[in-house]
């Protein structure tokens, strides 16, 4: 039956709503108990966005806490044919999370974990439930930052299924562009890795990038979503320049950098008049996130180097 909304509400005939089953109800009450909850304010508020359409609250809650939990509402539902909704924080714009066919909703906001930060490999692994400005603040003091900021203070899952861009991806690109791998459960509660942490990650298919943007119809995003992390430009460190023939005709400045991944943001210009010499002092000077060099090539310089 097609449906069709606008801002006041739904405009086509309205979808036939089933009750949800005795049998789903009790065995979901059973394991969840006060995290379950059909209460109606609770409901109206999980079946409300920032969009301009009507809220359409779902049929019943749950708030999961773990990757087994959601497996286990997802499989339940899955064999009633009953309709799930993972829900963020709610800040999304397209009505998404309107239960027009009612349904269940999962809570994913306690699932709040960052499990792990890597400046090394400039990664981290969070849990669904995270929002960007919270892994922003436990980001800080490595010198990195996340950088997809849609404006709203977006859960992880939630930007990854809405495939989230915002001020700073002409730069830093999307979620499609920050995300290497997932752990999601599929529709029928099985629970799938996407991909390692390693940068070339699909050898088949790429279901990393199918699940970034599937806006919550695929699958439920969980734990181990792995983000990439980009230098944070407020953050200044001196660098330890060298220089060391190339070649007979060319030479290259070779710099050291205290953290891997700020190297690769930096290039370095120079004049025309400078030689290896002068580019290395003065590069030497510079706050590492000024500079923009991994390799220079140029006239040798006259102290021998
Ligand atoms: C003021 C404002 C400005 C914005 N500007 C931009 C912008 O510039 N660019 C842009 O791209 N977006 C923008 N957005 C939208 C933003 O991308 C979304 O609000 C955000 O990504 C949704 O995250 P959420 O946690 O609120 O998800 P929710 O709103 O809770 O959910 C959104 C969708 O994701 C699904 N979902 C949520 N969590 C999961 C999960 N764990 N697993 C699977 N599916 C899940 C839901 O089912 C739903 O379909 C803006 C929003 C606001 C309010």
């Amino acid at each position: 039956m097609s449906t069709v909304l606008n801002t006041t509400g739904q405009t086509g005939p309205t979808p036939t709503i089933r009750p949800l089953p005795d049998s789903v109800v009790s065995s979901l009450k059973a394991v969840f108990n006060s995290r379950f909850t059909s209460n109606a304010s609770v409901c109206l508020l999980h079946g409300t966005d920032e969009s301009a359409y009507a809220p359409r609250p779902p049929q019943a809650v749950v708030f999961a806490e773990s990757t087994d939990e959601v497996s286990f509402i997802v499989r339940s539902c899955a064999a009633h044919r009953i309709p799930v909704i993972p829900f963020g924080v709610g800040s999304s714009v397209e009505g998404h999370l309107l239960a027009i066919k009612g349904g269940i909703c999962i809570d994913m906001s306690r699932m709040n974990a960052i499990v792990d930060i890597r400046p090394d490999d400039l990664t981290a692994t969070v849990q669904a439930g995270v929002t960007r400005e919270q892994l922003n603040e436990d980001l800080v003091h490595t010198g990195f930052f996340f950088s997809v900021d849609p404006g709203a203070n977006a859960s992880i899952g939630g930007m990854v299924a809405t495939a989230a861009s915002g001020t700073n991806t002409v730069r830093y690109g999307t979620m499609r562009d920050n995300v290497l791998s997932l752990t999601v459960v599929t529709a029928d509660g099985e629970v799938i890795r996407t991909a390692r942490r390693a940068r070339k990650s699909s050898a088949g298919y790429c279901l990393t990038q199918l699940f970034i943007g599937s806006e919550g119809t695929l699958t439920a995003i969980l734990p181990s979503n792995i983000n990439r992390a980009h230098p944070l430009a407020s953050k200044r460190s001196s660098c330890k320049p060298a220089v060391r023939p190339r070649s007979f005709k060319s030479w290259s400045a070779v710099i050291s950098f205290p953290r891997m991944g700020w190297q690769v943001d930096c290039r370095v210009k120079h004049s025309a008049n400078e030689d290896a010499d002068m580019v290395v002092q003065r590069v030497g000077r510079l706050p590492v996130w000024t500079q923009h060099m991994t390799r220079w090539r140029g006239p040798r310089s006259g102290s021998g180097l």
